[in-house]
């Protein structure tokens, strides 16, 4: 029988999802994913959880109860950096033990490290140490880990064409717009885990579209372009995170025809508190182009956010209607 693999459908299964699921299939281990995100598995996250922790969190440690004892392992990689000269929220590094420690009757964590802060070249250490877990066979770990690589290649194209990461990790391509007011172009910026879970945003994605919006994310724009403009910023980034957002965001206002930005922000993230203000920052100097921001947290609710998402749309598109000849920012 295969060997069960774990893994939480929260944080970077958003990212890296395709990736995981290539690697351990080729090793000839089943992937069991956690349920999609409800109350249930909130509930369970907060109580097994710190309470200092920021939402995205707690939803990880439900996904953990949620899949827990249906496995024979748990894959929670320990990520320090996914970039050079780069780091991600320490969050991420301590994850695997917070998870030990808080809770009980776990499976055998697969905790490797993932730092490609010096090289990239650590990635594929990284692989052989995890598919040290399945196979003696060093070779056919090096074969799995290029068709994972493929796979999440082919992945990011779709996203650079348009797609979103829930569209395609839950086969929703046929989005329907139901509005028959013109399109209007709105940026999203957030973490991925905020932006395409959509019981953390309360359905964000669905309902701009189903008001005829066409979204556009940061991951849409290519790593090296939002690299380049952040380097406009007088200090390197720490985060990977910051400098993504930033340099996608400053590609979006120079090239493309933008009507609104959302940020979506995790409340209590250090990461978001800082990156944001920056971004908002820059926007209001560089361009006169609606901006809020949504934060989300357990006790965010369904009516509040409506209410302000609907009243950001009114006023884009009232703007849109009067060629912008309205300020936007009242
Ligand atoms: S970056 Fe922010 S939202 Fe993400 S895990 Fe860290 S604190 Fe939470």
């Amino acid at each position: 029988m295969d060997v069960k693999v774990g893994i939480p459908r929260a944080l970077f299964y958003y990212q890296y999802y395709p990736l995981w699921k290539t690697f351990f299939e080729e090793l000839d281990a089943q992937v069991v994913l956690s349920e999609h995100t409800t109350a249930k598995i909130l509930d369970e996250g907060i109580k097994s959880c710190v309470s200092e922790a920021c939402l995205p969190v707690k939803i990880f440690y439900g996904h953990v109860m949620n899949i827990k004892d249906k496995v024979d392992y748990l894959f929670i990689p320990r990520f320090t950096s996914i970039s050079k000269k780069e780091y991600i929220c320490p969050k991420f590094g301590g994850l695997p033990d917070m998870i030990r420690n808080s809770i009980k009757g776990l499976p055998p964590l697969i905790d490797t490290e993932i730092n490609l802060r010096k090289s990239k070249k650590n990635a594929i250490k990284a692989a052989m140490e995890t598919g040290g877990f399945f196979t003696k066979d060093k070779r056919k770990i090096e074969r799995a880990y290029k068709k994972a690589l493929e796979s999440y290649r082919e992945f990011n194209e779709k996203i650079k064409q348009g797609a979103l990461p829930s569209d395609i990790l839950d086969r929703k391509l046929n989005v329907i717009k139901k509005s028959n007011e013109p399109e209007l172009n709105i940026l999203v910026i957030g973490h991925v885990y905020n932006l395409y879970d959509s019981f953390i945003n309360m359905d964000l994605i669905d309902k701009l579209r189903k008001n005829g919006v066409k979204i556009m994310t940061i991951d849409m724009v290519e790593e090296d372009i939002a690299r380049k403009n952040a380097g406009l910023l007088p200090k390197k980034m720490f985060w990977n995170f910051g400098s993504r957002a930033f340099g996608s965001v400053m590609n979006f206002l120079d090239k493309e025809d933008i009507d609104g930005i959302i940020y979506l922000m995790s409340f209590g993230c250090g990461v978001d508190s800082f990156v944001c203000d920056l971004i908002e920052r820059r926007v209001r100097k560089t361009k006169d182009v609606p901006f809020i921001i949504l934060t989300l947290d357990e006790h965010s609710g369904q009516a509040g956010m409506d209410t302000r998402l609907e009243a950001f749309i009114d006023m884009v598109r009232w703007r849109y209607r009067n060629e912008n000849n309205v300020s936007a920012y009242g």
